[in-house]
């Protein structure tokens, strides 16, 4: 199978060259040439365990890698998963289930793609033989599940930027606890906009990039996506069959990333009931739901952190299939919201979408409610997706992360102090981290200083 650009300007490339590359040349994101109809596997994957449900899955669109190979990256990425279904799914109630995304290493969805990701490019760095810098920024739980997926890699060099001071305690310790000598946790003075430009730089920096082999790991890469298809597809099967087609995934959304990979799936030939995007009160992809205008605003900081975005990224994969693949028009949408931040659409809203907005008060008041209601405590990420259930149900909420990982929102909202042993552990190591200027210099000199070239 082969990879198109959203923006139409590259040359359509194989699943491991997609994946190598993650942005396009000219800029747009990669996705499929043509979407498979996989609607008639459905009686010889329903049962599969996870991992094998996963490979075959991405046995229909990973064509150029062997299929052994595939199936031992599949294999090892979920085997660092501490629940025996990976992604078990729970039921609230007659007809309210909750997705359970957060049993990898660092207790976040991101995991399920990051894993895998990480193996990837283990697989990549073996066959071409040339080590890869890995260069990220983040605002918490992406750094330290790239952290998690790379540590120890042959051949890869990983440097997060993050922050310091602005992130919670515990993600700071998920990323400069590891212990892996090919792990470097940058703290950087200044807040994550300063580090998101220092990054930016660093990349143009061709002559640097391709010195070092500078690979980014960021929320676009076609992989990420595309392991994220597989637990929507874990979960519809797991439905009693007669419910299938009219549940409705809730899912918890800051960069679309997420809750696109449930809809990609539901153009694979699969009768899902719908897709409701759940933001906090960064809500940019309510209003555009709501009102056709798609217009960003000011982050301001939410207690459901990673959802603190204002520009979602992978909003461009959906903009290609609801404009008709017309790439010249992608182009022509990006330029306009790239200039003035805003564009507005006509009849946005017929495409299967609904939404709604959480504010902090709101999480913490459900976060309350479900305790008292279910027994459960749910993150404060999770708790956006319980902000409209009326008219949902039946519905899957998607649990994004622990509610361990966010102790203090829980305690604020009932009082209890949600614990996970992962965690507990890391509260005694030691930090390790690298105080480091905001710039570009700062960076490379840095890096040249920790590679053998
Ligand atoms: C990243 C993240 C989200 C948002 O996911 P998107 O793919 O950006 O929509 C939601 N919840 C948690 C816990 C996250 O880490």
């Amino acid at each position: 199978m082969q990879y198109v650009s959203t923006r139409g300007e590259s040359p359509p490339v194989g699943f491991t060259e997609a994946v190598a590359l993650g942005l396009a040349p000219d800029g747009g994101l990669y996705l499929p040439e043509a979407l498979p109809d996989l609607s008639g596997k459905v009686s010889e994957w329903e049962g599969l365990p996870y991992p094998d449900l996963c490979y075959s899955f991405l046995k229909e669109f990973a064509t150029d890698l062997p299929d052994e190979t595939l199936a031992q990256i599949v294999q090892r990425s979920y085997q660092s998963f501490t629940h025996p279904g990976v992604a078990p799914l729970q039921q609230l109630d007659e007809d309210l289930y909750l997705l359970e995304l957060f049993h990898g290493p660092t207790l976040a969805f991101k995991d399920f793609a990051l894993q895998l990701l990480g193996n990837l490019y283990e697989e990549q760095i073996r066959r071409t033989g040339k080590p890869i810098v890995v260069l990220g920024a983040t605002s918490g739980d992406t750094g330290a599940a790239a952290i998690q997926g790379l540590l120890g890699k042959e051949g890869v060099n990983i440097f997060i930027l993050y922050p310091e001071g602005r992130i919670s305690f515990l993600q700071e310790r998920q990323m400069t606890c590891s212990g892996a000598g090919n792990v470097f946790p940058l703290a950087i003075q200044g807040t994550f906009d300063d580090a998101q430009l220092a990054l930016k730089e660093t990349f143009a920096d061709k002559a640097f990039s391709q010195q070092v082999g500078l690979s980014a790991v960021n929320s676009i890469n076609l992989a990420r996506i595309l392991a994220q298809s597989v637990y929507y597809l874990y979960a519809w099967l797991l439905l009693p069959e007669e419910k299938r087609s009219m549940t409705t995934f809730v899912v918890p959304t800051g960069n679309f990333g997420n809750v696109f990979a449930g809809w990609l799936l539901g153009q694979m030939g699969f009768s899902i009931g719908g897709f409701h995007i759940a933001t906090n009160q960064n809500d940019v992809l309510h209003r555009l739901v709501q009102t056709g205008q798609y217009e960003k605003g000011r982050v301001t900081p939410s207690s459901a952190p990673s959802m603190d975005i204002q520009v979602a990224s992978n909003f461009e994969r959906f903009l290609y299939y609801f404009t008709g693949r017309d790439a010249r028009k992608v182009r022509e949408v990006m330029a306009v919201f790239a200039e003035t931040g805003s564009y507005h659409f006509e009849d946005f809203t017929t495409h299967g979408f609904t939404s709604s907005r959480a504010s902090d008060k709101d999480i913490s008041s459900i976060i309350r409610s479900i305790s008292s209601r279910h027994g459960y405590l749910v993150d404060p990420h999770t708790a956006c997706g319980f902000r409209d259930l009326d008219g949902l149900l039946p519905c899957i909420v998607l649990a994004t992360a622990h509610p361990a990982k966010f102790p203090d929102v829980i305690r604020e909202a009932v009082g209890a102090d949600p614990k996970a042993p992962s965690l507990e552990a890391l509260k005694e190591k030691p930090i390790v981290n690298f105080p480091l200027g905001a710039s570009k210099e700062a960076i490379q000199t840095f890096i040249l200083e920790k590679i053998d070239l």
